[in-house]
Formats: structure tokens, C-alpha cells, sequence
């Protein structure tokens, strides 16, 4: 049988090996290192963890990352197995002894006899004659690769340099606070002239925000990082630094927006939020990548008027990153639309996470196989985190009124993927729920369903747990 060839041996590549090599079907994994480093990579091992040891929280019931553990683990992943073998505490989270869990990964890949490891660079385009591929070549992919690709999908299709805003969970928005209006009420192709979601800011508010960002603690940019600013992305503590008022004549202009509670009153600086997926759950703050450290971006943007409770979807951020405007170029089973031999995987595709680069290679490699076997296999249902996550990478993402090239940005699973659901109202002594207990009871209740979901396509798809 004519193998399959994955670029890439971390996280997403070893995955999708692991996955087509269970399937019955030879791989040919090509891996860089050592010949041509990263970055960021320090070792010659299959699946580095290039950072945190952490694979997030391990908590199935509460939590979309747990679910998507739950998920793996039932569809066998070797990340997730290696992972819960070489776990170290961390309450919680799902934390491994690095070394140890690279080198579990390693020795299952090599001992795998369907799979061939070449530690070569594929420096352009595999050749036709490969027929499939799967890229997973993460988000440093070596820039003869990455050229390659870049010529092959478009101009600005492949981003370098990624600066992403922080995105919010909108049932924690204050709406008695905020408003819904886009700016001068432009309706735009597809918008309604209420798309964006409007937090208005007096002069003092407005004083105390760029005080706080300007004393906050930033990350410092690594060597790898070196990447130039845009003018058109900068983060905003360094928009502030610029001068106090640049934020006011920049992404917090207060024109063209009229608070419906106070309307004759002209807020002096508004904080703008624009909807982030097609469901409509999640919202991101526009213009306002950032560099500044996770637990302080949370602290200063709850002071934000009607953020005062923000919960994060995802924290803002700025690092060098390749990854592909998927919902454009992907088709729904992670093929390249134009030569549909290719597949991509991994944060490549424009999640983001060692998990989710990890459950879209599961996902790509259970594709290919599939196919090469002859049984088609249909993709998860959009209720299951690995759907969820899918599902957002090639069509949920919503192009804004203001769709750019760096419209789609990457991704972490949680819940705001997931299509809505009716949660229960009554505990089970028949309490009526409220606030926090309400949004849990919610959680369980997607948990609940994804679990269902994925048994239920796990069965019909005859797919090999
Ligand atoms: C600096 C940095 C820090 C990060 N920290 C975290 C974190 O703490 N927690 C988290 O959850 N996520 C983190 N991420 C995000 C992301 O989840 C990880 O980068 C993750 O490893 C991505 O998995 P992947 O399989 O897509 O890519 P990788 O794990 O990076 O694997 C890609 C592999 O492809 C190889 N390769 C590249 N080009 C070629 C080529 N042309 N030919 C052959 N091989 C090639 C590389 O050597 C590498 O082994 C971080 C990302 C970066 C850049």
C-alpha cells in the first residue's frame, strides 16, 4: 500500500502517525531536527514541548480542554497516552516530565513498524508523487516550507507574525453597560449596523486604564521573536506608550458610536468587541493585541466597563506564528481546496495549544487513513470538542465586516465553540440556578453532550478507538 507522508514530527505529526499506522497504513514521518533547528526547539526528540510541560485542565465535566482529553483518549492518541504516563503533579491540569514524555513518543514511533522516520527537511512543495501529505509542521515551520506554501495559497493567505487580541466569552459581557452598534451604524456587507459590542469610558476610566497598562508587566520578546512590529498590530501598552492619547485616536475612538442609556453625553475613549465566531458566543476586543503578561491582562481589562466580569476565551498575545487562513483554504476534512493531496495539521492550521495541535492531527490522520483505505470517514459532529475545534477552523470563524488578511486568528478549544445548548434551571433539589451555578450546571450539560456525541460517531463510523 503506498504510504502516507507527514511533514513534521511534533506534537500534530506523531499524532497523525501514530493514528494511520493503527489504521493499517505505512507512514513516512520526514522530522527536520537536528539537521535544521527552530527557534525555539532544544533537542533532537519527536513531540518537544517547546514551553509549559502543561496540557491544561484534565477536567472532563468542567472544562473544554478536559473534554477534548476525554475525547483522545477514547480515540486512542499516543500524545495522550505518553502524556498520562509521564504525568507529574499539577492539580488540576494534565502536567508531564518533558524529557520523559518526548522520549515515550519517540520510542512508540520508532518501534511502530508501519512507520518510517527520515530526519530530513522537506525545504518546498512534497511532490505530486507523494499523492498524500499531511503538513504538521507547526507554527515554525522552516522558511523554505513555509515560502513554498505561501506561493502555493496566496500572497497574505500564510501569516509570519501573529498578533492576537484577547477574546471574550459574550454571556460575560455587562450588557447593561455595553451596547451593540457599529461605528456611523454601517451595516457593511453581511453586518447589521449593531455588530460590535460598545464600552464606553469617562476621562477618569480612561486615565486609570492607560496608567494600568502602562505599569503592567509585560512578557519580553524571546530571540526568536524578533519579528517587526506592523503599525497596523502593535500591542496596545506600546500604542500607549506612544503617548496618553493614542489609544483614544486609535482602536478606542470614541466616534461614531452613541451610548442608547446616556445619549447625550459623548463617552471620552469606547473599547470596541467584534464578534468572533459564526454561533455568536465569542467576541474579541479589537486592536488590542498584547504583549502583557496573562494574569495581568485579565486584571486590567476587567477594568473595562462591562468587562468587570469578562471571562477569557482566550488571552491576547504577539509571536512569531505560520498558519494558514483555514477557513478559506481548508476544506472540512483539513484538505488544501485547490490540491486536495495535501492536508494540514497542527497549529499550522490556526489552532493553538500543544492540545489542539494534537486533536487536529488525530483528526488528520484518522481522515487520511480513512481515505486511503477506501472508507470515507465523516468528520466529528460539531457538539464534540474535536468537531467543535474542526468545525472552527474551517467555517465556524466568522469574516467580520472588516475581514482582513489576519481576520482568522488562532484558537484554543472551549466552550464558545460548541453550538449553544439549553442547560437545566433547577438543581437537583429543584433550586432555581443563578449566575455561576448556572453557567456550570451549562458546562456539564456540553460535557455531557459531547460525551454522547462522540460514543455515537465512535459507533457509526465503526472508527477504531
Ligand atoms: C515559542 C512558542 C511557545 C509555545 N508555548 C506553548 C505552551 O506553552 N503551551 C501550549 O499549549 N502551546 C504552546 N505553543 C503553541 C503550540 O501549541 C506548539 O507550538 C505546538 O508544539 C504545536 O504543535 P505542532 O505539532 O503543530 O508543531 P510542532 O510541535 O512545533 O512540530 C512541528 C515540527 O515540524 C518540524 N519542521 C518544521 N519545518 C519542517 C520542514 N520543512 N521539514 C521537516 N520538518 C519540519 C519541526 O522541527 C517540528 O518538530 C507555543 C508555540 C511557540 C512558537
Amino acid at each position: 500500500m503506498q504510504p502516507i507522508h507527514i511533514i513534521g514530527g511534533g506534537l500534530a505529526g506523531c499524532e497523525a502517525s501514530w493514528q494511520i499506522a493503527r489504521a493499517g497504513v505505512p507512514v513516512i514521518l520526514h522530522e527536520m531536527r537536528p539537521s535544521r533547528g527552530t527557534e525555539a526547539h532544544r533537542t533532537e526528540r519527536l513531540a518537544e514541548l517547546v514551553c509549559s510541560n502543561s496540557f491544561r485542565s484534565d477536567d472532563a465535566e468542567n472544562n473544554a480542554v478536559g473534554v477534548i482529553h476525554r475525547e483522545m483518549r477514547a480515540l486512542g492518541s499516543l500524545i495522550m497516552r505518553c502524556a498520562d504516563a509521564n504525568q507529574v503533579p499539577a492539580g488540576g491540569a494534565l502536567a508531564v516530565d518533558r524529557d520523559g514524555f518526548a522520549a515515550a513518543v519517540e520510542a512508540a514511533i520508532l518501534a511502530e513498524p508501519l512507520i518510517t522516520v527520515r530526519r530530513e527537511e522537506v525545504a518546498g512543495l512534497p511532490p505530486e508523487s507523494w499523492d498524500k501529505t499531511i503538513v504538521a509542521t507547526g507554527p515554525l515551520t522552516s522558511p523554505a516550507l513555509a515560502e513554498s506554501i505561501r506561493a502555493l495559497t496566496g500572497e497574505n493567505a500564510l501569516a509570519f507574525f501573529d498578533a492576537i487580541a484577547p477574546i471574550v466569552h459574550f454571556d460575560s459581557i455587562d450588557m447593561d453597560i455595553a451596547w451593540r452598534q457599529s461605528r456611523y451604524d454601517k451595516a457593511g456587507p453581511g453586518g447589521t449596523g449593531a455588530d460590535y459590542v460598545n464600552c464606553p469610558m469617562d476621562k477618569a476610566q480612561y486615565e486609570a486604564f492607560v496608567d494600568a497598562l502602562l505599569s503592567s508587566e509585560k512578557t519580553e520578546f524571546r530571540e526568536f521573536e524578533g519579528t517587526p512590529y506592523f503599525d497596523g498590530c502593535l500591542p496596545i501598552e506600546v500604542m500607549a506608550e506612544r503617548g496618553r492619547e493614542t489609544l483614544r485616536h486609535g482602536p478606542m475612538k470614541p466616534v461614531g458610536l452613541t451610548n442608547p442609556r446616556d445619549p447625550t453625553v459623548k463617552a471620552y475613549a469606547i473599547v470596541q468587541l467584534r464578534q468572533d465566531n459564526a454561533l455568536g458566543t465569542l467576541f474579541n476586543v479589537v486592536g488590542f493585541q498584547t504583549k502583557l503578561k496573562y494574569g495581568e491582562q485579565s486584571r486590567v481589562f476587567r477594568l473595562i466597563p462591562g468587562l468587570q466580569h469578562a471571562e477569557f476565551a482566550r488571552l491576547g498575545g504577539l509571536h512569531r506564528n505560520t498558519f494558514l487562513n483555514s477557513p478559506r483554504l481548508l476544506d472540512g476534512r483539513l484538505r488544501l481546496k485547490g490540491r486536495p493531496g495535501l492536508r494540514f495539521a497542527g497549529q499550522i492550521t490556526g489552532c493553538e495549544g500543544y492540545v489542539e495541535s494534537t486533536a487536529i492531527g488525530l483528526l488528520a490522520g484518522r481522515l487520511a487513513a480513512g481515505e486511503r483505505l477506501g472508507r470515507e470517514i465523516t468528520p466529528p459532529p460539531a457538539t464534540t470538542a474535536l468537531g467543535a475545534l474542526l468545525n472552527h477552523i474551517t467555517g465556524g470563524h466568522l469574516e467580520s465586516i472588516e475581514a482582513g488578511a489576519r481576520s482568522f486568528q488562532p484558537m484554543n478549544v472551549n466552550f464558545g465553540l460548541f453550538p449553544p445548548i439549553e442547560g437545566p434551571t433547577k438543581d437537583e433539589a429543584g433550586k432555581k440556578l443563578r449566575g455561576p451555578d448556572k453557567g456550570a450546571a451549562r458546562k456539564r450539560a456540553l460535557s455531557a453532550r459531547a460525551d454522547l456525541d462522540l460514543k455515537g460517531w465512535i459507533k457509526g463510523m465503526g472508527a477504531r478507538a
